[in-house]
């Protein structure tokens, strides 16, 4: 492979997206993902501004709005059904030129990968090293193969490989706390006012993101010790939340016992000191796991990614371009990690009653203006310009 050859390793979401972007760079890029089927599975994502503006960046802006419902109406309520605080999505579209998406990931999928060429994606190949074997060379193992870059990406995701290998020290990821069972509805759900509703109790949450074709994702967020299973998840779901407010009821009655999905939560509590080492870098949920109590996680591989391919683009050196890409998103990404973490703190997570009380009449008491700002801090983000790398020595 020639010098402005790059390998991507992970084609979840992170590792397209930085792929469309190094090529916008001007370089040649495969990507190698170990499934053997690309992941059309998992639930929802909701998209702030900041990630659709990188895809608009990538190229991928309109179809992915295309696939995606604009989350106008909902809030935040109490297992009764009680508001507690209004999402204004008009506001938000008024002030950064979009509302938050709602898009099932299998859609988002098929958009980054139909924006590569066919032969760039290696799908049902397992990574097993990275090695620099020269001052300008990356060499990359998988399977009988070996392939020479100029640049290696990892994109590999919250257990990366390439993360230990890069970093024997780290402590690696953590459990959260919290546990997780989401899934996308067999079909359109009757009565489905609100396009997005988190609803908090006790160390548990619900919440939907509607879309398009009125179908909807659900996920329920509890504390639960970690590796704790359930022979029917639906039929436990049901029992934690059925009793709580409409449209809950509805949403998992309109759900096949086979869709639910179940994860463990965990997060790189121990930020990382660099995301680049040489010509390797890091990306996405292998640089920085986060909670997804935001919903960031993968607006920030996003944002990644597009910051990546623009420092390839501008810097003289791809060693100076990884540092100008570590010093710009290191301080941010961790910093949204530190607010997702708190965000479930405060949120999902806190169980005692008279916590859950005076945080739940802090949120009444709070002006609506207050909780845009607080969206747009984490939402509110300008993409770097992509320009093509001048050619390098
Ligand atoms: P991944 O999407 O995990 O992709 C990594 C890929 O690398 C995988 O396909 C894997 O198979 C592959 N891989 C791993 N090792 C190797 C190897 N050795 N060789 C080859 N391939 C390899 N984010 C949002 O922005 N909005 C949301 O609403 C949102 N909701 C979420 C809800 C939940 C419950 C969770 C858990 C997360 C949520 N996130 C959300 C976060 C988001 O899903 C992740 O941050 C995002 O997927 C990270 O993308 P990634 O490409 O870094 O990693």
């Amino acid at each position: 492979m020639s010098d402005n050859s790059a390998v991507v390793v992970g084609g979840g979401i992170g590792g397209p997206a930085a792929a469309i972007g190094i090529r916008l760079a001007g370089w040649q890029v495969t990507v190698i993902e170990r499934t053997p089927v690309p992941d059309d599975a998992g639930a929802g994502i909701s998209l702030a501004a900041n990630g659709l503006r990188a895809l608009t960046t990538l190229g991928v802006g309109e179809a992915v709005e295309a696939a995606s419902r604009r989350q106008y109406t909902g809030g935040t309520r109490t297992p009764d059904g009680r508001l507690l605080a209004r999402m204004d999505g008009t506001a938000l579209e008024r002030e950064l030129g979009a509302p938050i998406l709602g898009i099932p990931r299998a859609a988002l999928h098929r958009i980054l990968r139909a924006a590569l060429p066919a032969d760039s994606l290696v799908i049902g190949a397992e990574v097993t090293s990275v090695d620099t074997t020269g001052p300008s060379r990356v060499r990359v193992a998988y399977g009988d193969t070996i392939l020479d870059a100029g640049l290696v990406v990892a994109a590999d995701g919250i257990g990366s490989r390439l993360r230990r290998q890069l970093f024997p020290a780290h402590p690696g990821p953590v459990y959260s706390g919290s546990t997780v069972l989401r899934a996308i509805t067999a079909q359109p759900v009757a009565g489905l006012d609100a396009d997005f509703e988190p609803t908090w109790g006790r160390g548990a949450e619900f919440g939907h993101i509607a879309f398009p074709d009125g179908r909807a994702e659900w996920h329920a967020v509890v504390n639960a010790p970690a590796g704790l299973r359930h022979p029917d998840p639906l039929a436990e779901v049901r029992r934690r939340f059925g009793g709580w407010h409409d449209p809950i009821p509805a949403l998992l009655a309109a759900t096949r016992p086979d869709a639910v999905l179940h994860h463990d939560v965990h997060e790189l509590a121990t930020p990382l000191p660099t995301y680049a080492a040489g010509r390797i870098a890091l990306l996405g949920d292998a640089a920085h796991a986060m909670t997804p109590h935001l919903g960031q996680g993968a607006c920030q591989a996003l944002e990644d990614a597009v910051t990546l391919a623009s420092a390839l683009g501008a810097a003289p050196t791809v060693e100076a371009a990884l540092v100008r890409y570590d010093a710009e998103r290191r301080p941010r990404s961790q910093t949204v990690a530190r607010d997702a973490r708190r965000a479930g703190r405060m949120g999902q997570q806190l169980a005692h009653p008279l916590a859950v009380a005076a945080r739940n009449t802090a949120i009444r008491l709070t002006p609506s203006g207050a909780m845009i700002r607080t969206i747009l801090r984490h939402a509110d983000w300008t993409p770097p310009r992509i320009a093509p790398a001048r050619a390098r020595p």
